[in-house]
């Protein structure tokens, strides 16, 4: 993908790419489908309580908006099918939709359990099995980038967390599922890379935020002294979704304001 010719600016274009963003109905998934626009894709916007109409709206002619529900087994194939039949194609693949549901570990029911685990591991799993096989149909060899997959991991990829057992183990895997995936798809051109967000104010951390004590505690140990803005991840998502990157897989980028450095 990347050009010897042009500017370092070149590199981070996507024109006549087509991405995917999961979640991007809201927070951070709106803001990496709208700045992937701008660099020149045409966006898949996908939601599950809704259709991601307004993202849809927002990019303008580029994008269309659909609906699934990654909590049922058939959801990833329900939705690649009709992101294919729109576009006919996916280069680049962002695995954002993510759920989390608070209790104690001891009162966590099975059905919970499975229902973070599908959503958050087994769907990433799933659509990104369905993206390689789409790019490596366009397979030119190691040397050539057919595809990106980014896949939004968490810092609880590295940490325990509290009252959020599957929701842990999920983003775990989501860290390893990504090496796991770079290391068999490298040789086929297909870069997978995921972003590690510390804590930003969406609807996902609502319930943090509006706790006085656990919101006070997490900003004290945030370097940037600051909770992040869904814009703040832009930046990252695109370099690992543009040419800019080629050389750059099975990693995982914390946006994190100086979180896991201290
Ligand atoms: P958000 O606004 O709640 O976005 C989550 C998205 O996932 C929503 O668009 C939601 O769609 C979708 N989703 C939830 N359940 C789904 C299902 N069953 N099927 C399909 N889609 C589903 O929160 P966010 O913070 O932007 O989260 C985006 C990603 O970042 C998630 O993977 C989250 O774990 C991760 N993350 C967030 C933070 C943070 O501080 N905010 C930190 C680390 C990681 P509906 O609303 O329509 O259900």
């Amino acid at each position: 993908m990347l050009d010897t010719q042009g500017t370092i600016f070149d590199s981070f274009r996507l024109d006549n790419k087509v991405a995917l963003v999961t979640g991007s109905a809201s927070g951070l998934g709106a803001a990496i489908a709208i700045a992937l626009s701008q660099a020149g894709a045409k966006v898949a916007c996908h939601g599950n309580r809704r259709a991601a109409n307004e993202t849809a709206a927002e990019i303008g002619e580029h994008a269309a908006a659909f609906r699934a529900d990654l909590s049922s087994t058939s959801g990833a194939e329900d939705l690649f099918a009709q992101v294919k039949q729109r576009f006919g194609r996916v280069d680049i693949l962002i695995n954002n939709a993510g759920t989390i549901l608070r209790a104690a570990a001891e009162e966590v029911t099975l059905e919970d359990w499975q229902q973070v685990l599908q959503v958050n591991l087994t769907s990433v799993f799933q659509l990104s099995q369905l993206a390689a096989r789409d790019m490596m149909s366009r397979s030119g060899g190691a040397s050539l980038s057919v595809g990106k997959i980014v896949n939004i991991a968490s810092l609880l990829s590295f940490q325990g967390g509290i009252r959020v057992p599957a929701y842990a183990a999920s983003k775990g895997g989501v860290a390893q599922l990504t090496k796991a995936l770079a290391n068999e798809w490298a040789a086929k051109g297909i870069q997978v890379n995921a972003i590690a967000p510390g804590y930003f104010a969406t609807a996902n951390t609502e319930a943090l935020r509006a706790d006085e004590t656990r919101s006070r505690q997490i900003l004290e140990r945030i370097p940037a002294g600051r909770w992040g803005k869904s814009q703040d991840l832009a930046g990252a998502a695109l370099y690992l979704s543009s040419p800019a990157s080629d050389y750059v897989t099975g990693t995982i980028l914390t946006v994190d304001g100086g979180w896991m450095g201290r």
